[in-house]
């Protein structure tokens, strides 16, 4: 009698992106018994990273710009852990689970999908001052203190404290960086009518950028374009410009300019997520997984990879360029991780896994209510038609109907009763009024 074989044992490393759209693949296309999917995230959710500015200018919800994993992927297996180790030459993956004990994970076929983490440099202060927009977290904490900072601005006697209250600094032109300052530049503005103290000029936004540019992503003219956008706003905004120190909080300038400020935003670019270079896989020298255009992880037919912790050949450029890697954002994430899905279960069929291709459609970018730019489809598209088509784009690229529905009635909601403007920094220290009541 035939021995029926064990189902594949696939283990997915990170639920972003690419972990989520390679699992919902899996699930849909995997016979019983064909395999089973594990996946492993330090949180049970996908965060939606392009809604995140959006959440902390509190037009969304930010329960909303994330997906429970438990909940979309109702057959696969979600482990809430942090992997620490990889070492593919035994096959075991070690990870931290939420209850602080450690254990080991077996594979047939690996899934290494950990996404970046923040670039940081070494400048004085950062670590201490720094605030990065990249998880749900960082986004309700980034929208409470910036509130929290109009609040201590309108009640303080010092008026150089006020003008240190009142400064906010972000760092890094790139998207992440110009739609993060453009949100939060127009929710404090709003945010003054209900301050009798406060007007909206006494608020102070800085944008420092060590290139010559803001959003590589979009044509130079466009980049031009936005800079005159936020400076009519009062933004001002440092080009070639590095940032040298923010020691307690006081900024210092590679121009020599210096102020102080309580808030500093830190978005100057990603890094491949570390637990790759510490693996046995190879990396390439920007620590990225070296990855073939089937997106195998280079010389292992069972490891596959995608999204920003990978260099993934970008096939619609290595003609004029063959060292060409695909750019680490949420349109080659997505497409990489249902190519990705699609080869696995050819690989486990027996059949041969596929190239990805794909040719930038273009970038879009909110620059707060009723404000945006966009280079898409050769079209250069600025103010109010390019903030409708970014609203567009992202509810459409949103993940699952129900994500959809409550980002939609968010954004009715706010155009019926303006945007939430409350801060609720208790959230920051929530036992503080219960310990004071302990003690009195
Ligand atoms: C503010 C912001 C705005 C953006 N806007 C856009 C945009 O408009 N358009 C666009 O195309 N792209 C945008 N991006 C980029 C886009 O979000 C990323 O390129 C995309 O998320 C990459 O997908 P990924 O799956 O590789 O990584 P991620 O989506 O970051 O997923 C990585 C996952 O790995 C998990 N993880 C991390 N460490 C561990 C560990 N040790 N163990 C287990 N799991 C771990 C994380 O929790 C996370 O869930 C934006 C990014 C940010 C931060």
């Amino acid at each position: 009698m035939a021995v029926k074989s064990e189902p594949t044992r696939i283990l997915i490393l990170g639920g972003g992106y690419v972990g989520l759209y390679t699992a919902l693949g899996l699930q849909k296309k995997l016979r019983a018994n064909e395999a089973s999917v594990t996946i492993v995230d330090p949180q049970p959710h996908m965060t939606y990273q392009p809604f995140l500015p959006e959440a902390a200018a509190g037009s969304i919800e930010p329960r909303h710009v994330v997906v429970p994993l438990r909940r979309v992927l109702r057959r696969c297996h979600v482990l809430t852990a942090r992997v620490n180790k990889v070492e593919h030459e035994r096959k075991t993956v070690t990870v931290e689970a939420a209850d602080g004990h450690i254990e080991q994970l077996g594979y047939d076929v690996l899934v290494v999908a950990l996404g970046s983490v923040p670039r940081l440099l070494p400048i004085p202060g950062l670590a201490e001052q720094g605030i990065g927009i990249k998880t749900v977290g960082e986004a309700i904490y980034l929208r409470n203190h910036v509130l929290t900072k109009l609040d201590e601005a309108s009640s303080t006697l010092d008026p150089d404290l006020r003008k240190r209250l009142l400064t906010f600094t972000v760092v890094g032109g790139g998207f992440a960086g110009i739609e993060a300052l453009a949100e939060l530049e127009d929710m404090t503005r709003f945010a003054t009518r209900y301050y009798s103290n406060i007007e909206p000029e006494d608020v102070r936004w800085v944008l420092v950028e060590a290139a010559g540019r803001i959003l590589p992503e979009v044509r130079d003219t466009l980049g031009v374009w936005t800079v005159e956008q936020l400076e009519k706003r009062g933004i001002e905004v440092y080009l070639s410009t590095a940032a040298k120190s923010f020691e307690n909080g006081h900024v210092v300038l590679s121009d020599g300019t210096e102020f102080d400020s309580d808030t500093i935003i830190w978005t100057a670019g990603v890094k491949a997520n570390p637990v790759v270079a510490g693996s046995d896989l190879p990396t390439d020298k920007r620590g990225r997984l070296e990855a073939t255009a089937a997106l195998n992880v280079v010389g292992h037919s069972d490891v596959w990879t995608a999204g920003d912790v990978a260099a993934v050949p970008d096939l619609s450029r290595t003609e004029d360029d063959p060292t060409a890697t695909c750019p680490p954002n949420a349109q080659h994430a997505v497409r990489q991780a249902r190519h990705l899905s699609k080869n696995i279960i050819a690989s486990l069929r027996g059949g041969k896994p596929t190239d990805y291709y794909h040719k930038n459609l273009g970038a879009v970018a909110g620059l707060g209510l009723h404000k945006g730019v966009a280079d898409a489809m050769k079209m250069k598209i600025k103010g109010f038609p390019a903030w409708l088509f970014h609203r567009a784009y992202h509810v459409h690229a949103m993940p699952t109907f129900n994500r959809k529905v409550r980002i939609l009635l968010d954004w009715a909601l706010g155009g019926l009763f303006r945007r939430e403007t409350i801060s609720l920094g208790q959230i920051n220290n929530p036992k503080e009024e219960f310990t004071r009541a302990s003690k009195s």
